[in-house]
């Protein structure tokens, strides 16, 4: 079924069912009669000033079509694509409302803070409302558990339309139409999958002129919530074929950032092959990928329908550990397309930006597609196979030394991830840090797949469960919502299994040690080794750390020498030593990678310990680890029976 109202939908007409619908707790906007002017007709209209994003400042003025009497504004609270509250409410300046000139005063709900109350006087029948959107100052954009973002630098912005406006509470985003438009500073390039308004253009690949506003044609605020804008000064723009087309749009700090090389091009267009030779149908009208390179924003990568939000390192074009580290991003996001945004948890389908998201499936909604992501990673070239095998291995490694799984299981990580994701990185292995149920989901899916090759000698596996759940046939963007016993269903309808008890096991369990199963069923083996492999190291040059949590049990920063994370067990665990302290000698040396390395190398074999200086609240104290193993790194070894892996990182597509 889809969950999408046309364009025009009569919102009257729903709201004795939405109010059914909606929890208890969100209902306080529906005591109070809906002021939003029915049966719609003029969308309101949301208008950006960016040209001020560089300095963190993102206005917006709004015209809110509505009727007089009370009528309750919202704030977008619950994102998708962030499963968590993550609306930038302690970064909004505003709102300022008024009516015809005169200020209109409001105030805010008592329990919700995302909810402007306000009387809209007789006789207006338009709302107009003023916002800022003010910057995080830092690239770590998390400030006291709330999100603050960090959305510009000098260069470039993204427009995250719900950061920017407000909508009428009761009415599903569905029946809202907003009709956006945006001025950026001169000479700046455009994307987004925003549909442009008849005689304009979808991109602003030429740049745009001083002062000329960008307008784009009125959609569902669903819609438009769901269609980021990137701008930027430096821009490169690719092709990457597909039907529906499929295009990359990149925004960088400096014009050298943009310099792909051939080979990767060609990588990104096999990806678009791949990602339809296995899903077998598309479900957008056409396909951008915005993709941000700088060191001022959050790595991160947020989900659309028709696009894509990356955020990646400067050099991730330009330095080819970062560009490993990276391969997978544009993989996993392209896959939510199909997994997440077309098939979607009925607890993330949600009607609006306040209904509070049920995380109970992530596991599927995110753990496949980190394991999708990682397979197209492979299967298009843009990880080789020793890289994909790397890959499966670290994140194994991650899941061996994350012993906060002896106390939370997966179920618990995806019920509790709108906690998660604000969560420190400090103390992760302890606490299960935020998002490794990514990770270990996507093992368990790399074993369902085993499971479903070996079943069936080798004649299908977990491709026919994709093409079967997120397949055929090909529609626009419509959202179809499931349930477990959904995903139970379609597993069966693939293999007979009791795919049931499985999945049931797997996510109630608590057991230490990474899951092994599906990397033992592929033909390869989990170990530690001496030599790190090459992805450990692309992550280490990519993060600017030096990670021995698999030797001595914490990360330390090549930047300053900050410790963090301290894995129970390890010794630097058994010596006491504290996420927030900072390294300064080893055996009496000043610190440094080359000092760490020759120390595991030599001194700690022969000396059976390490003496480590560390500083911490400013007093210095030694520490002596008991260690006298060598450098120890996570690797996969051959083993017996089939190599599965080599089988499910070969292209569908062909042409390689
Ligand atoms: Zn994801």
């Amino acid at each position: 079924m889809s969950a999408r109202v046309p364009l025009g939908y009569f919102w009257g007409a729903r709201r004795a069912a939405a109010r059914v619908l909606y929890p208890a707790a969100v209902v306080l906007a529906a005591g109070c009669a809906v002021s939003w002017a029915a049966p719609a007709p003029e969308p309101a209209q949301v208008s950006v000033d960016a040209r001020e994003a560089p300095r963190g400042i993102l206005k917006a003025h709004l015209r809110l079509p509505v009727t007089p009497g009370p009528l309750t504004l919202l704030y977008p609270k619950w994102i998708p694509g962030r499963h968590s509250p993550a609306g930038p409410i302690t970064s909004l300046a505003g709102p300022r409302l008024s009516a015809a000139g005169v200020p209109l005063a409001w105030r805010r709900d008592a329990l919700e803070p995302y909810a402007f109350h306000v009387d809209v006087p007789a006789g207006v029948s338009v709302l107009e409302a003023d916002l800022e959107v003010l910057t995080a100052p830092a690239p770590d954009g998390v400030v006291q558990g709330l999100e603050a973002p960090r959305y510009a630098t000098e260069s470039l912005a993204l427009v995250e339309w719900p950061q920017v406006l407000l909508y009428p509470a009761g009415v599903p985003t569905d029946a809202l139409s907003y009709q956006a438009s945006v001025r950026l500073p001169a000479g700046w390039h455009y994307a987004s999958a925003l549909p442009a308004l008849a005689g304009s253009s979808t991109t602003g690949a030429a740049g745009v002129s001083a002062g000329e506003d960008v307008r784009f044609a009125p959609v569902s605020l669903t819609t438009l919530g769901d269609s980021t804008l990137l701008a930027g000064r430096y821009w490169r723009s690719l092709d990457l074929g597909g039907s529906p087309a499929v295009t990359l749009q990149i925004a960088a700090d400096r014009p050298a950032l943009l310099d792909m090389s051939a080979a990767t091009q060609e990588h990104y267009r096999r990806l678009v092959q791949e990602a339809t030779a296995l899903f077998g149908a598309t479900h957008y009208a056409r396909y951008q990928f915005l993709w941000i390179l700088t060191d001022q924003i959050m790595p991160d990568g947020i989900e659309h329908h028709e696009s894509s939000d990356n955020r990646s390192p400067a050099r991730a074009l330009v330095d080819d550990n970062i560009r490993r580290a990276e391969a997978n991003l544009l993989a996993h996001e392209y896959t939510h397309s199909w997994n997440g945004k077309f098939r979607r948890p009925v607890g993330l389908a949600t009607p609006d930006y306040e209904i509070p998201m049920r995380g109970e499936l992530l596991w599927v909604y995110e753990g496949l597609t980190e394991y999708l992501g990682d397979v197209l990673a492979a299967r298009s070239g843009l990880l080789t196979q020793e890289e994909f095998r790397d890959e499966i291995a670290r994140i194994a490694a991650q899941m061996d030394v994350h012993t906060g799984r002896g106390w939370r299981s997966l179920q618990d990580s995806v019920d509790a991830a709108p906690l998660l994701y604000y969560q420190d990185h400090n103390w992760a292995a302890r606490l299960r840090r935020q998002d490794d149920f990514y990770q270990e989901s996507a093992l368990l899916w790399l074993e369902a797949d085993t499971l479903i090759r070996q079943r069936s000698r080798g004649k299908r596996s977990l491709d026919d469960f994709c093409r079967r759940f997120h397949g055929a046939p090909s529609t626009s963007p419509q959202v179809q919502p499931y349930d477990f016993d959904a995903v139970v269903a379609a597993l069966n309808a693939v293999e007979p299994y009791d795919w049931r008890a499985f999945w049931n096991e797997r996510l109630q369990r608590l057991r230490a040690g990474a899951p092994l199963e599906g990397i033992r069923a592929a033909g390869w083996r989990f170990a530690y080794t001496d030599i790190p492999s090459i992805m450990h190291t692309a992550h280490e040059v990519e993060d600017h750390v030096l990670n021995l949590q698999y030797s001595l049990g914490f990360v330390v920063s090549l930047d300053g020498g900050g410790l963090s994370d301290v894995v129970p067990g390890s010794p630097a665990d058994q010596a006491g030593m504290a996420p927030g302290s900072h390294l300064v000698a080893i055996n009496g040396h000043k610190w440094s990678a080359d000092v760490m390395h020759e120390a595991l190398t030599s001194e700690a074999p022969a000396q059976k310990s390490l003496h480590l200086l560390v500083e911490k609240d400013d007093e210095y104290r030694t520490l002596d680890l008991p260690y006298g193993g060598g450098e120890r790194y996570p690797n996969l070894l051959r083993d017996a029976g089939e190599d599965l892996l080599g089988v499910i990182g070969k292209p569908l597509a062909g042409g390689r």
